[in-house]
This record gives C-alpha cells, structure tokens and sequence, in this order.
C-alpha cells in the first residue's frame, strides 16, 4: 500500500499582507496566525521590515516573522495558489464573487489537494480593484455598517480562527484543481493582446469589458488543459491575422 501524504490546511495556506504601514500590525498578524497553528506569512512591500515593533508585537511568534516571504509584487506572492481569496470591508462597483468567513474557510479545507492565499489590504486604504480583482472571492467580515473596518491583525485573526475550526473536521477528497493563479494571468494578457489585435477593445478606453472577463474567467475555473485550449485559440487567431496583413 502506498501512503499518501497529503498537507494539512495549514500548510496549505498563506496569509498575504500588502503593503502594510505600521510594523506592529505585522508582528500582531504573526502572533494571530501562530495562535491559530498557521506559519506561512507573505509580505508584499512592507513600509518597513524587519523592524523592532513587528518583533515586539509578535509577542513570541518570531519564528512566524523570521520566516516571512517578503515579495516585490502580488503576483510574485500568489505564486503556485490554485485559490486566492481578497478580503475587504468594501462593496466594489462591480460586485465580485462573494463568500462569508465561514464558507471561505470550508471550501479551503475541502479542497483539500489546493495552495490557498488570503490576501489583505492596507490600513488606510484596503485593497485597490486591480489587487481584488486578483481574487476569486471576495471575503467580507460582517461587522458594524457604520464603521466596518477592523485592524488588520484582528481580520486575520478571525480568518485563521474560522480556517482552524473547518480545517479540524480534517476533509479528505480528490480534487481537480484549477490553473495555478500566474497561468491564468498570461491568459488574461494573451486575451487583452488579441482583443485589442482585433480591434474589439480600444486600449485607450477598456472600459468595464477585460474586467468582466476577468470576473467570468475566475469563475469557471478552468482548468490547466482549458486553459491551454484558450491560449491555442488565441495563438490561431493571432497566425491568421498576421498571414492576412
Ligand atoms: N480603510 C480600509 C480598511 C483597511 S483595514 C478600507 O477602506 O478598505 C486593513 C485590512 O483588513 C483590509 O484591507 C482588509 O483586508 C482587512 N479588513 C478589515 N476589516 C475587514 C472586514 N470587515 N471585512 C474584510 N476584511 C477586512
């Protein structure tokens, strides 16, 4: 008989910070995810670290801030997920696929073979569009209408609670997984290019068209095959339109 190990979930998931302002918040972040049992915590442009408040705010959880991925870009953080989740106190313009806390944390554990990120926004400004539209799902935490934005260590407090409290019942199942986050990303750029080629999407004006495309893409979930069956029409398109010129 062959054992099959598979990782738990939580080594399957990255809590991601962006751009976070205060290192305080990072070492309380540290010391949130560690209480929950989680350890792979990835910045990306941190205003400041390492720095003495993060160490003194993580209160023990060192080893969590030690071994921190510091990246240079979301993409570069996202790297490898099958999953992305974005969490944010705000309703966008053009509403992205929403999961509460609870679902977001079920759907992890029972796609028990994906790389999973959470990513989180800045104090004073969140996530921007772009960096939601990075996501799969929007998580919100339900809190006060009136005044909905929590400190960051607290939201990630509360999702690494919910993530340890699914993750306990320990769900086992075969997966197909999605296309990992960056081949999905050349696609949308493959997409962009020959639309524009074709003259259907005017690059000075792109209107709402590549981010609805996004939205339907990151939906379906395709698959890797789905997606290089995408980039093979695409690449066909882009032949024929060259032989005509
Ligand atoms: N003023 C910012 C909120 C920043 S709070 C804004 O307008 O978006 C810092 C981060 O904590 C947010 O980007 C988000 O990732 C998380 N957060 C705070 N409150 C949240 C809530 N109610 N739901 C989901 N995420 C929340």
């Amino acid at each position: 008989m062959t054992l099959i190990l598979l990782p738990t979930l939580f080594d399957r998931i990255r809590i991601v910070l962006i751009a976070t302002s205060h290192p305080g918040n990072i070492g309380a972040a540290a010391r949130a995810m560690k209480t929950m049992g989680f350890e792979r915590l990835v910045l990306v442009e941190p205003k400041s670290y390492p720095n003495v408040d993060a160490t003194a705010r993580a209160s023990g959880a060192d080893d969590v801030l030690a071994n921190a991925v510091v990246c240079d870009s979301l993409e570069q953080a996202l790297t490898g997920c099958h999953y992305v989740f974005g969490l944010s106190a705000r309703e966008r313009t053009i509403p992205w696929p929403q999961m509460s806390p609870c679902e977001c944390a079920q759907y992890s554990a029972d796609h028990s073979e994906a790389e999973i990120a959470l990513v989180f926004g800045r104090e004073h400004s969140g996530l921007t569009n772009g960096e939601l539209e990075a996501c799969h799902y929007h998580v919100q935490i339900d809190a006060n209408p009136n005044y909905p934005s929590l400190n960051l260590a607290a939201a990630v407090q509360i999702m690494c609670y919910e993530l340890r409290l699914a993750g306990a019942e320990g769900v086992v199942k075969g997966d197909v997984l999605p296309a990992p986050v960056e081949e999905l990303e050349r696609f949308f750029e493959h997409l962009e290019q020959v639309m524009i080629d074709v003259e259907f999407l005017n690059p000075e004006q792109p209107g709402h068209i590549a981010r609805r495309l996004r939205r339907l893409f990151l939906k379906a979930q395709p698959e890797k095959q789905d997606i290089n069956i995408l980039r093979g029409v695409l690449s066909a398109v882009q032949k024929r339109l060259r032989s005509n010129t």
